[in-house]
C-alpha cells in the first residue's frame, strides 16, 4: 500500500462525498500528510476514479487504519480511532454542515435536508452502514401489524443493572459527560469512548429549548435519526413533552419522533440524557388499528381510541396542534398517579414513581397523530426484575429493558443470537447430538437456551437445516410477540380492559 496514493483518494473521495471544495484542497491535504506524519505528498498524476465512486468508505478507513498500526502511529487498538480522525478533517465544519442543512431545507424541504446530512454521515463512516447491512433481519407475519426482527451485530448487549449503573455513576470530570451529549462532536475519543470526530449535527428548537439533531450509528431502521437536547439533563416524559414531539414534526414532517420513558427498566438504554428517537422508517405500531374508540367533550376535534397493538397505547390524532398538545399532556400527567391494583398497577412504592409512558408523534399530511404507550416498572417477588419487564422464560432471546423501538414492534435482538440460532438449527436437524446434560451447564454457550431447544425438540426433529432454521426463528417471533405482551399494563383479559376502561374515564373519555 501506497500511503500518499491513499492521501490523493482521500482527497478524491472527500471532494466527491464530503463536501471538500477545491480551495480548501491543498490546506486539507497538508492536514492529513501532518497527521501521518508525511513530509510530502504524491507528485505527478494519481489514479482516483474508483475513490469518487465509491459508496461507504470502509476500504480507505481500513487502509488508513493499517498505515497507522504498521507505522506506529497510533496506540495498539486505536487505530479505527485514528481512522475516524482522518475522516474528521476531511469534513465540513459543524457551522458549514448547518447552513448547507438549511439551505436544502430552504431550497428542496425537509426530505433533501435529511437526506443530505443522512448521505455525509454514511459517507463519513460515522452511520456504520456495512456492519448494519450485515445484521440479520426478518418480519413476523402475525396476522395484524407484524413484527420486525432484526440481530443486531454492531452494538453490544446491556442488562438493566448495566443501566441503573450509568444513572447512578457521578458524571465527575467525565468528557463528554455521556455519549450523547453536544461536546461529542469532533471529539477524538479514547480507550473508553468511540470515536466522534466524523460526527456532525444539526441545530433544532424544541419546545422552545436548544436541541440537535444526528444519526443513530446503529441505525436500527432506515435514518435513523436522534433529536438531543444540549444540555445534559436526565430523560424526563411530562407535560412539556408532547409539545416538543409536535415542533420536531412540524419542522421534520418526513420523520416519526418518539421518547423512551424515563424511568429505569421500562426505558432505554440511555437515562441521563434527554433524547428522542425517530426515522424515516414506519414501525409496526403505526400500522396498528383502533381496537375501540373514545370521544371527550373536551377534546373535541380528536379522534381517539385504544390501539389493537400487544402493549397498552391509545393514539389520538386531529389537525388542531393544541387539542393534541393538552390531551397527550393530560394523559401523561394522569398516568402517573394512577392505580389499578387489579392489573397490578401501583404508581408509586412510597414516594418511588413506577408509572411513566412513552410518547410517538407523526405527521401524516394536515393531521397529528401522537401515540403514548402507558408504562410501569414496579418489581415484586415473583417479577424481581419487573412485572411488567421481559418474564425469565424469555430472557434468553432479550435481557434488555423494552425502549420504545421495541415497544413499537421492531426488536434488536443481541449479536449472540446469529451463532446461537445456528448451533441450536444443528441440534434440530440431528447433525450436532442433543446433550440434555452438556446444555444444563452454565458454561455452555447455550446454556440459556436449554428450555427452548428441549421445547424444539418436543415438536419432533427438523427434516432440513432450512426447515430447522424456520422453527428458530418462529420460536423467537411468538417469544417477541410475548415479551410485548409482558410489558403491557392492562392484559388482554377483563380485568385489563376494564382497568384501561377506567384510566380513560377518569381523564374525561366516554366509550364512543
Ligand atoms: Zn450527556
Amino acid at each position: 500500500m501506497d500511503i500518499r496514493l491513499t492521501v490523493e483518494k482521500l482527497i478524491a473521495y472527500a471532494k466527491a462525498h464530503l463536501d471538500l471544495k477545491e480551495e480548501d484542497e491543498v490546506y486539507t491535504k497538508n492536514l492529513l500528510l501532518s497527521a501521518l506524519r508525511l513530509p510530502f505528498p504524491l507528485s505527478g498524476e494519481a489514479d482516483v476514479k474508483e475513490a469518487a465512486s465509491m459508496d461507504v468508505p470502509d476500504a480507505l478507513m481500513s487502509e488508513a487504519a493499517l498505515y497507522a498500526k504498521e507505522a506506529h502511529l497510533c496506540e495498539e487498538g486505536a487505530e479505527e480511532r485514528f481512522a475516524a480522525n482522518l475522516f474528521g478533517l476531511l469534513m465540513p465544519m459543524p457551522s458549514e454542515v448547518n447552513a448547507a442543512f438549511r439551505k436544502h431545507y430552504e431550497e428542496g424541504g425537509p426530505e433533501e435536508a435529511c437526506a443530505y446530512l443522512y448521505r455525509l454521515s454514511v459517507m463519513s463512516g460515522y452511520v456504520q452502514k456495512t456492519a448494519i447491512s450485515r445484521n440479520l433481519k426478518w418480519t413476523y407475519d402475525d396476522k395484524k401489524s407484524g413484527l420486525e426482527i432484526t440481530v443486531n451485530l454492531s452494538k453490544p448487549e446491556k442488562n438493566n443493572k448495566d443501566i441503573a449503573k450509568l444513572l447512578k455513576a457521578p458524571a465527575g470530570d467525565k468528557y463528554p459527560m455521556c455519549s450523547l451529549c453536544r461536546e461529542n462532536e469532533g471529539f477524538e475519543g479514547s480507550a473508553t469512548h468511540p470515536p466522534r470526530r466524523n460526527l456532525r449535527t444539526v441545530k433544532l428548537t424544541l419546545g422552545g429549548e436548544k436541541w440537535f439533531l444526528q444519526y443513530s450509528p446503529y441505525a436500527y431502521f432506515d435514518e435513523h435519526c436522534i433529536a438531543i437536547n444540549e444540555r445534559h439533563v436526565p430523560m424526563h416524559v411530562d407535560g412539556r413533552t408532547p409539545e416538543k414531539l409536535l415542533d420536531f414534526v412540524d419542522y421534520l414532517p418526513n420523520y416519526f419522533v418518539g421518547s423512551n420513558a424515563s424511568l429505569p427498566i421500562v426505558g432505554g438504554s440511555i437515562l441521563n440524557h434527554e433524547h428522542f428517537q425517530g426515522g424515516k422508517h414506519l414501525m409496526p405500531m403505526h400500522h396498528a388499528g383502533i381496537l375501540k374508540h373514545y370521544r371527550s367533550e373536551e377534546f373535541p376535534t380528536l379522534d381517539f381510541g385504544i390501539l389493537d397493538w400487544y402493549n397498552s397505547a391509545v393514539r389520538m390524532e386531529g389537525e388542531n396542534r393544541e387539542e393534541v398538545a393538552a390531551c397527550a399532556a393530560k394523559l401523561i400527567t394522569a398516568w402517573e398517579h394512577f392505580d389499578c391494583p387489579a392489573c397490578d398497577i401501583l404508581s408509586h412504592t412510597e414516594k418511588t414513581p413506577h408509572n411513566t409512558s412513552s410518547p410517538i408523534c407523526r405527521k401524516i399530511g394536515s393531521k397529528y397523530s401522537l401515540a403514548l404507550i402507558f408504562r410501569n416498572n414496579r418489581t415484586n417477588e415473583t417479577y424481581p426484575d419487573g412485572i411488567f419487564h421481559v418474564h425469565p422464560e424469555y430472557l434468553n432471546i432479550k435481557s434488555e429493558g423494552i425502549g420504545l423501538i421495541e415497544a413499537m414492534g421492531l426488536f434488536i435482538l443481541p449479536p449472540r443470537l446469529k451463532r446461537q440460532m445456528a448451533e441450536i438449527a444443528e441440534i434440530l436437524v440431528g447433525n450436532t447430538a442433543y446433550d440434555e446434560s452438556a446444555l444444563n451447564d452454565p458454561q455452555n454457550d447455550l446454556y440459556v437456551h436449554r428450555n427452548m431447544i428441549k421445547a424444539l425438540l418436543e415438536g419432533g426433529r427438523a427434516q432440513s437445516k432450512e426447515q430447522a432454521e424456520g422453527r428458530v426463528k418462529d420460536y423467537i417471533n411468538k417469544t417477541c410477540a410475548a415479551i410485548l405482551d409482558n410489558t403491557a399494563v392492562f392484559k388482554k383479559d377483563e380485568a385489563g380492559r376494564r382497568g384501561f376502561d377506567g384510566f380513560l374515564r377518569s381523564v374525561g373519555f366516554q366509550e364512543a
